[in-house]
């Protein structure tokens, strides 16, 4: 192998020259195949002749310091055969570049890897390749589809979990458009997404999946809301459904903050501002009790006594705590009780309208809600869902091709095997 052929790293290519025109812009390193037999006709067999060459400008991986250029002079051949119906055809070399990819292969894989796996931006991957988002984004569709898409990647699951997700906000109005996470929650990996949070894409997911597949499946995870019990009931009849601690501790702080914010609008007459006592007090109000310190604490107390003059809001807070208390019991034999005893406690005509409003989707959630602590011994799913749907959000928020999406948050958070990503053809 020659010096230059040693350098661009392709052994199968002749380097014509290198073009270095401004001190900016990319290095163009100029190329062609090596002709290692008679290129015939696949119709007839007869040898082929060549037509012309066009230069395919391919983005490549930096070199010395410089974004570079592979400049492939891509051959076009004919049939020599006059009655013939091929015609004409270009030469692959998938070695070199996948047709229709505006990437090197081996850029278009380090890109997949930079953006798959460390969860950096397109746009990022772009400037340090020096071409615009599209190029990137396509490579990184294109290889990174195969290794989502891999039927190795999703294992035996004993907890399936859904979640909805906000997927983009589109256009003028800012339409919030949704998806559904399917999630294995023991492992935290996202197993994949589907458009929408009805129940309809999910459950025909799971009708997709194998049945031995299904069968595993123990627990089935979810909010407090209607289509993701649909989906249990339908697809898993035979999983025990859980109420996600998360969802249900979310529950009792927003309606925490309808009981400050109806109050503040009572007492002080209009909505909140930063001078009102319980407006000041709403951070302190959702920070779970045992993070407050000695001066916190004081300062709530004095906040509530001047804002909150029926003990409303006080009462609201002592039920976001109980509700939260109640994932530190352990002992499934008695959450059930528990459950019933929290749900009749907010229930009582002595508490704020919010509040037993809460009480009463606890006791159509019951089941569920207790069922948390028969399927979890530790706090992970909360943390899992939690953390997974941070994720998802930071890596790629904003895009608005569902495709592309799913295949940028599956790559981050649905464990594809990168050993294969040198390997996965696109
Ligand atoms: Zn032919």
């Amino acid at each position: 192998m020659r010096m230059c052929e040693l350098l661009v790293g392709l052994p199968t290519v002749t380097v014509l020259g290198v073009v270095d025109l401004l001190p900016l812009a990319p290095l163009a390193v100029h190329i062609e195949t090596l002709l290692e037999h008679r290129e015939t006709c696949a119709g007839c067999g007869a040898a082929a002749r060549l037509k012309d060459r066009d230069p395919v400008r391919l983005v490549d991986l930096p070199v010395f310091g410089r974004a570079a250029r592979l400049v492939w002079r891509k051959r076009r051949w004919m049939c020599s055969s006059k009655v013939c119906p091929v015609g004409s055809w270009t030469e692959t070399a998938p070695a070199i570049a996948a047709t229709r990819l505006g990437l090197s292969d081996r850029a278009g894989r380090w890109a997949t890897f930079q953006v798959g796996c460390h969860g950096r931006s397109v746009k990022e991957v772009a400037g340090d390749l020096g071409c615009d988002w599209h190029t990137v984004n396509n490579a990184v569709v294109a290889y990174g589809e195969r290794l989502v898409d891999d039927p190795a990647r999703i294992g035996p699951v004993d907890a399936l979990g859904l979640d909805e997700t906000l997927f983009v906000k589109r256009g003028r109005w800012r339409v919030k458009q949704w998806s559904t996470s399917i999630v294995d929650v023991r492992r935290g990996q996202l197993l994949d997404v589907v458009e929408g949070r009805d129940s309809g894409p999910a459950s025909l997911w799971l009708a997709n999946r194998d049945k031995a597949w299904r069968a595993q499946i123990r627990y089935g995870t979810l909010d407090m809301s209607g289509p993701y019990r649909k989906v249990f009931d339908r697809a898993l009849p035979d999983a025990t459904q859980v109420a996600d601690p998360f969802h249900v501790t979310k529950l009792a702080g927003e309606k925490l903050d309808e009981v400050r914010r109806r109050v503040n609008q009572e007492v002080v007459g209009h909505r909140g501002h930063r001078d009102d006592p319980l407006y000041r007090a709403r951070k302190l109000l959702v920070m779970a009790h045992e993070r407050l310190d000695d001066r916190s604490q004081d300062k709530l107390t004095g906040l509530l006594t001047a804002g909150d003059p029926n003990g409303e809001v006080t009462t609201a807070w002592h039920a976001k705590e109980a509700v939260r208390e109640l994932y530190a019991h352990r002992d499934p034999e008695l959450a059930l009780e528990w459950v019933d005893q929290l749900s009749a406690d907010m229930r009582d005509v002595s508490c704020p309208p919010e509040i037993r409003q809460l009480g009463r989707t606890m006791r159509r959630w019951r089941t569920q809600i207790a069922a948390w602590h028969q399927a979890q011994v530790s706090n992970g799913p909360t943390e899992t869902m939690n953390g997974l749907a941070k994720r998802i959000k930071r890596v790629a928020f904003g895009m608005t091709n569902f495709r592309h999406w799913r295949v940028r948050v599956l790559l981050y958070a649905g464990h594809p095997d990168w050993s294969k990503l040198a390997t996965v053809t696109p």
